[in-house]
């Protein structure tokens, strides 16, 4: 579903990504952990096509991001091409970016309904399903500011949910939270995993990507330094630097 190829990012001279390459199929779940600076979120942000690449090249769906092939040459997609494409993929955010003046189940329909351009009833009927499926029944109608962050960060996975993305991608959702929060939110992740989304999420959360990812990619310096099936990158990795890593984060 998700295969990048060579992708390079830099920001003036400076390279944040140097020819990452990843392969995630439909259904999987590729946690990618790595220190701070490594390239992780840009990662995500070059995925979701928040960031325009310098070099190599990612498909979404089998679609190539940002271009259009004709013949042998490749134009550049305009505004609303990228628009629909982006549209592929949901993204979470570390900060619960909810609409503050939005309750609950309006943060869930306001994509559906004014982008996807879905009839009202039946956005307001999905939103209330996925609002129950994430344990937020009784809270639909709060506003953001009376939830906790675990609640906030539920709806955010709901609302992402509700655009009905092929691919969700997760860039620390659980690292703002008090500790007491993190696990509601893993356990709504991990039942996403299970009913079959693929998803890509950036976590120091080691259980969690021991326990449901099917893939571990380590990045270090704007490289995939090590990548291989969860079990074997966490806990017998090649690289002597994943190993540290790993190690401290425990
Ligand atoms: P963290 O774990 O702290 O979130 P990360 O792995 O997500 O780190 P990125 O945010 O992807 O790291 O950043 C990778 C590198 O790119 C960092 O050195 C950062 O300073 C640099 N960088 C990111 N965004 C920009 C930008 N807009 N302009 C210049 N440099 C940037
Ligand atoms: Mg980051």
């Amino acid at each position: 579903l998700v295969k990048a190829i060579d992708v390079t990012k830099r920001y003036a001279n400076f390279t944040a990504l140097d020819r990452v390459n990843l392969e995630i199929r439909k259904g999987e779940v590729c946690c990618i952990i790595g220190p701070s600076g490594s390239g992780k979120s840009t990662f995500l942000r070059c995925i979701n096509m928040l960031e325009r690449i310098d070099g190599g090249a990612i498909w979404v769906g089998g679609e190539l991001l940002g271009y259009r092939r004709q013949g042998d040459e490749l134009h550049e997609l305009r505004d609303a091409e990228i628009a629909r494409q982006r549209r592929h993929t949901g993204m979470v955010f570390q900060r619960f970016n909810l609409f503050p003046h939005l309750t609950a189940l309006e943060n869930v329909t306001e994509g559906p309904i004014h982008v996807l351009k879905e009839d009202r009833k039946a956005a307001v009927a999905h939103a209330r399903d996925l609002l129950a499926r994430v344990g937020l029944a009784d809270k639909m109608d709060h506003y953001p500011s009376e939830l906790s962050g675990g609640q906030q960060q539920r709806v955010a996975i709901a609302r992402a949910m509700g655009m009905r993305p092929d691919l969700i991608l997760f860039d620390e959702p659980t690292s703002a939270l008090d500790p007491e929060l993190v696990s509601e939110v893993l356990d709504v992740m991990k039942d996403l995993a299970e009913s079959g989304m693929t998803m890509v999420v950036v976590t120091h959360e080691m259980g969690f990507a021991r326990g449901v990812a099917d893939t571990v990619a380590f990045m270090e310096s704007g490289r995939i330094e090590e990548i291989g099936p969860a079990e074997k990158v966490l806990s017998n990795p090649d690289s002597a630097r994943c190993a540290a890593f790993v190690r401290a984060v425990h």
